[in-house]
Parts: structure tokens; C-alpha cells; sequence
């Protein structure tokens, strides 16, 4: 699957001359962000990062990532009601991870004094690498999956029609026409737009709750626009807004100044450093809301990596979804290994393993959005210092997918065009609401291709190492 465009991508100065129509069109089709220099105000805008060519993925990995997506959804969902699950799971865990202990006792919190959140919305995304075995098949293995603040659905919904322009450019019309159309601003749209009509007030807003730097604007407009579209209105607030101007009614329902609120959808509070005392406070007072949350704080525990981990564990799987033997069998056919570095003598062994081969395996602590994960050398260092310590607990290891490297071009503002060898990492987003214990939507909502040079370990499009890309399926 490597050489899709073997013919061009050497070829300078068709190269140059499609780099430069790429680079337009995505501003032409807002593909944006805001500049680091300049990351609260749109005066002064970017090109996201984005790949000059589509990259080659495998029909059939690509469609089973499809079919796998309403049983990831499913799952979520399961995990996010099943306390007992959640509370054995990440028992180690909070022991020596604040963070995650901190989220932990909100849920328990919520949960002592009752839900009053009735409708349940899920947005997610399924991550995806193509291992490629010694036989050169690939297989898919997922990464992880994001139960908070998935982001990209917005500007992603545009690059096709970039792509699409640039094999044109370079020759490639027939090549072209076969991009699939892709839109989940517009299907995640629709789930928040079902979870603000079960939740039922004319008057009530969607509120997004959105971090102080805002770089990543336009992906989130994407939805918003579409949400206005349906003449639902929608505000963005930070956390320090809930703080000063939120506030419950005797029934719970939640108010920002006044204005009652029927959604949040949160594109932050995944991250450790956004929580000061009073956005912890801001973050319980959502929580405790009859709001629709996406996520609630139960589906972000869901996410966590220390859960993934225990779902390969033999019959947990069986344990959460109980009578769907083939949604499990789907799922499972999609996990790496996956190893709890919990005390013990199982933690000890692995452990051990790792230090003696730490190119097999990746090293990941209890955080989300990139930069956070160990490699080779480095997570040799780390384990050992740790192997015999508490610590050890709040990391879980994970084998190392090897994918097939394939040339490409990374576009990237005020940066050289260069030739790079690439590695892709495919994601699904799925959506699905939940008003009591009835699923009235459960969705696959379009995909998410990122691409990075083979040099990056990690790192998301947000971090500046991974850039946007679309499937060009073989
Ligand atoms: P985060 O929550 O920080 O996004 P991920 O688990 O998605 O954490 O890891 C971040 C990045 O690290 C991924 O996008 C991928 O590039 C790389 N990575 C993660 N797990 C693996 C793995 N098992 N094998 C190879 N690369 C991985
Ligand atoms: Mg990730």
C-alpha cells in the first residue's frame, strides 16, 4: 500500500506547482487555524497542517473500522453505566494518579447525590494504526479511543475537496473522483442537535466549553455553524465563565447568567493544567446539572487508558456486554497488546520484558492529547526507575504497531517542502444518544485521517506533529 503515487511524488516541480493550488484551496475550503502568535483573534489565520497527497489505506482495514464503530459506541456507553467496572478498573489508579483521582471522585460524587442528567450524548473517536506484520499484510490495531474532546471532525469534513483538487493538478482525475465524501461536523451536529431536542427546551442553548487559547476555532465552528443551521443557539464559555456566571435551579437545570443550557459539549478538561480550584468547582457544577454533558464524567473515565487496558483482560469484554458475542469479536479483533503494569507478579514480568526490549512496547501514562507516551531508550530509563515503585501503577504498556512508512509532503505555513516518509493513524468518529436506558442513536460519523513523519514518536495535529489527510483507499 506504500507507493500509491510513486509517478509524482519525485517529480519538483509538479510537486511545487500542486503545492502551491493545495495550499489555497485549503483556505479557500477553511481549512484554518489561528496562529500561534496570535491564537485569540482571527485577524491573522493559517492554513492548518495538512499532507500534499492522500495517503494509501487498505479497503478492508478501513471498512471493518466502520463496522466496528456502534460496538465501540455501545461499549462506551456500557462502561460509562457500570460503576462497579469502573471502580475495580481504576482502583490502582487513583491511587497514584491525581488527575484521574480527581475526576474519580467527582463521578462518585454525582453519583451519591443521583443523576438528574437524563439524556446522554457520546462523542468519540477510535484510533487506528495498520501494523504491518512480517508477511507485509497489515492489520488494524487501535490505538486508543478519545471519549473527550475528539477533535478535527470540523476541518477534516474539508479536505477531501482539497485532496481532490490536488490529484486533479497533478493528473490524477480518475484517482480523484474515488475520494469518499466525508462530514462528521455535520453527523456530530446532529447527535448534539437530538440531545438538545430530548432534552427538551425551546429556550435553552448548546454550550460549548472551550479552552483560553482557542488555536483550533474553525474546527469547532464547523459544528457550530451546522448547529445554527437547525436554528439552535449555541454560546462558548471557558470553564472561569461556568465559575462566575453558572448556576442551578431547584430541579438542577442549568443556567450560565440566565440563559438555561440543555447541552455542554466539552473541548476541554482533559488535561490536568486547565484545573484550578474554582474550574474543579465549575467542572462539579456541570457534572451535577440535569445538562446534557458530552461527555458526562463517567464516559470520560471510559477513556481512560488504564480502562482500554482491562478491556483486552479474557472476559471482560463478555462482562460489559453480555449476549453480543459478535460486537465483541469485532472489537477484540481490533486490540494490541495491552499489559497492566499494576503490582504484582504479572506488572514485575512485564515490566521486565519491556526493560530488555523497550522497542516492542510504548510506555503511556493516564493523560490525553499526545506528547505524553515513552519510547525505546527513554522508556527504558523510566521503568526502570520505577519498576519497583507505586508509580509503576498509574502507567499501562502497549505493544509498538510498526506501520509501512509511504512518501509524502507535509504542508505546513512558513515551513520548506520536503519529502517525507509518513505514517498514517485512521479515525472513526462515532456518536450516539441515550434518553434513560433506551439508545436512540448510535452512529458511525465519518473518519479522520492524520499523518506524521516517521521521525515523530507521537504527537497530534494539535501539538504540531501530525497533519491532516484524507483516505485514499486501496
Ligand atoms: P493521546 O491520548 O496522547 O493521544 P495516544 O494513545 O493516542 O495518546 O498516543 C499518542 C500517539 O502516540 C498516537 O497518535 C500514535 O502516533 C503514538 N502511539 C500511541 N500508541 C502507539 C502504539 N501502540 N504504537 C505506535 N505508536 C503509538
Ligand atoms: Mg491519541
Amino acid at each position: 500500500m506504500a507507493a500509491a503515487w510513486q509517478d509524482v511524488v519525485r517529480d519538483a516541480a509538479a510537486v511545487r506547482e500542486a503545492a502551491a493550488v493545495a495550499v489555497d484551496a485549503a483556505l479557500l475550503a477553511g481549512v484554518l487555524m489561528r496562529t500561534g502568535e496570535q491564537p485569540h483573534a482571527s485577524d491573522v489565520v493559517n492554513y492548518a497542517p495538512f499532507t500534499l497527497l492522500p495517503s494509501a489505506v487498505p479497503q478492508a482495514l478501513f471498512e471493518q473500522a466502520y463496522a466496528v464503530q456502534q460496538d465501540f459506541n455501545l461499549l462506551v456507553d456500557a462502561i460509562s453505566q457500570n460503576k462497579e467496572f469502573l471502580e475495580q478498573t481504576l482502583a490502582s489508579t487513583i491511587k497514584v494518579d491525581d488527575f484521574t483521582a480527581r475526576l474519580f471522585r467527582i463521578y462518585m460524587q454525582v453519583l451519591e447525590e443521583g443523576l438528574a442528567q437524563t439524556v446522554f450524548l457520546g462523542i468519540n473517536r477510535s484510533d487506528y494504526m495498520f501494523d504491518c506484520g512480517l508477511d507485509g499484510t497489515a492489520a488494524l490495531r487501535q490505538i486508543e479511543i478519545n471519549t473527550i474532546a475528539a477533535s478535527f471532525g470540523g476541518l477534516t469534513s474539508r479536505t477531501a475537496d482539497v485532496h481532490r483538487l490536488v490529484l486533479k493538478v497533478l493528473g490524477k482525475t480518475e484517482e480523484a473522483s474515488n475520494l469518499l465524501p466525508n462530514n462528521p461536523a455535520k453527523r456530530l451536529a446532529l447527535g448534539i442537535a437530538k440531545a438538545w431536542e430530548l432534552y427538551g427546551s425551546q429556550r435553552a442553548v448548546v454550550m460549548f466549553l472551550v479552552e483560553d487559547v482557542q488555536r483550533n476555532i474553525f474546527d469547532q465552528r464547523c459544528i457550530e455553524n451546522e448547529l445554527w443551521n437547525r436554528n439552535i443557539r449555541v454560546v462558548r464559555k471557558r470553564f472561569r465563565d461556568v465559575f462566575e456566571q453558572g448556576s442551578l435551579d431547584a430541579s438542577r437545570r442549568l443556567y450560565m447568567d440566565g440563559q438555561e443550557v440543555a447541552v455542554v459539549y466539552y473541548r476541554e478538561g482533559y488535561v490536568p493544567q486547565v484545573y484550578d480550584q474554582q474550574n474543579w468547582e465549575a467542572r462539579l457544577l456541570l457534572e451535577r446539572s440535569r445538562a446534557v454533558k458530552c461527555p458526562d464524567i463517567a464516559t470520560q473515565l471510559a477513556g481512560t487508558k488504564k480502562v482500554q487496558q482491562e478491556l483486552s483482560r479474557p472476559g471482560t469484554l463478555e462482562k460489559l456486554l453480555p449476549g453480543r458475542p459478535e460486537a465483541i469479536a469485532r472489537i477484540r479483533a481490533t486490540f494490541a497488546g495491552l499489559y497492566s503494569l499494576d503490582e504484582g507478579e504479572e506488572g514485575d514480568r512485564i515490566a521486565a520484558r519491556a526493560i530488555a526490549e523497550p522497542d516492542r512496547f510504548v510506555l503511556k501514562p493516564q493523560r490525553e492529547g499526545g506528547g505524553n507516551n515513552l519510547y525505546g531508550e527513554e522508556l527504558r530509563e523510566v521503568l526502570e526507575k520505577i519498576k519497583d515503585s507505586p508509580e509503576r501503577t498509574s502507567y499501562i504498556l502497549m505493544d509498538k504497531i510498526k506501520p509501512q512508512p509511504a512518501l509524502n509532503y507535509l504542508l505546513r505555513a512558513h515551513s520548506p517542502l520536503q519529502m517525507s516518509e509518513c505514517i498514517s493513524e485512521l479515525g472513526i468518529f462515532g456518536v450516539y444518544v441515550r434518553q434513560g436506558q433506551e439508545l436512540v442513536l448510535n452512529q458511525a460519523a465519518g473518519h479522520l485521517l492524520r499523518t506524521k513523519a516517521i521521525e515523530h514518536a507521537d504527537g497530534g495535529v494539535a501539538a504540531g506533529v501530525a497533519v491532516l489527510d484524507t483516505p485514499y483507499l486501496v
